[in-house]
């Protein structure tokens, strides 16, 4: 059990959420209860989430994908009237984290996922430095783009799609999880072989055909699922409270 503030003050001590451009707010969205002695974690504050943490009792949910975005109309109507009214009626603080939990360099988005996949990470590179480049944590080679699209099919359990080059050796693999796709060129100039993200936008599958660094998009879902629940099962840890994941599966 702790303070609400504390919580706060944990989450913000660790993600650092100041050194940051965001799109939308980090730290405390939706204030809840003061007492927290269960915290759930998951991708995106959905309604299926905030449904399934009521069902397990929680008095925090930790997000990567929060409630409020730059360019929204501000108006609590539809599926952010239903949403929020389940928060508040249930008590339940929301916190959420954007571009902070993508970049802390080991419990983070990108550091989880490269985790997942094996990779170590030797270089930032891109906006922000959110990018990460580096190479399989073993120091052997992917023997082809196919060759890491299977691999990666197999650790995340999802269909990858592969654009681009598909028959040369790998050596500098570059990665930044979810809608990261304007983060290709980058990549490019950084030297990778290839690069793997969540989503695929037209312009970049050109690119990767014309510069041959192979695109390999993961699903967003897929590829941001791993640093909520390792952050927050960090910060659960340090202050005496109850963690569990909730996962709502999204095929995006
Ligand atoms: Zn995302």
């Amino acid at each position: 059990m702790c303070e609400r503030a504390e919580l706060l003050r944990a989450l913000d001590e660790l993600l650092q959420p100041e050194r940051f451009k965001d799109y939308g707010p980090n730290g405390l969205q939706v204030e809840g209860q003061a007492q927290v002695g269960k915290l759930v974690s998951g991708v995106t504050a959905s309604r299926a989430l905030i449904e399934a943490a009521i069902a397990v009792g929680a008095d925090a949910i930790f997000v990567h994908h929060g409630l409020f975005w730059r360019g929204q109309d501000g108006c609590v109507t539809g599926w952010m009237k239903q949403r929020l009214a389940l928060l508040l009626a249930h008590d339940i603080n929301l916190f959420a984290y954007h571009l902070p939990l993508d970049a802390h360099p080991t419990l983070g988005n990108n550091a989880q996922l490269a985790l997942q996949l094996g990779l170590v990470a030797q270089s930032q590179f891109g906006e922000q430095a959110l990018g990460c480049l580096g190479q399989r944590a073993n120091g052997q080679s992917f023997a082809s783009p196919q060759d890491l699209a299977a691999y990666i099919e197999q650790a995340l359990g999802r269909a990858v799609t592969l654009v681009g080059e598909q028959h040369k050796t790998l050596r500098k693999i570059a990665w930044c999880s979810g809608g990261a796709q304007s983060y290709f060129e980058a990549a490019i100039e950084a030297g990778a072989d290839a690069f793997i993200t969540g989503e695929l936008s037209e312009p970049q599958a050109h690119y990767a055909r014309e510069c041959g660094v192979a695109y390999l998009a993961c699903g967003h879902h897929a590829t941001e699922r791993y640093g909520a629940p390792a952050v927050a099962a960090h910060v659960a840890a340090q202050l005496g409270l109850v963690h569990e994941f909730i996962d709502i599966d999204n095929p995006a």
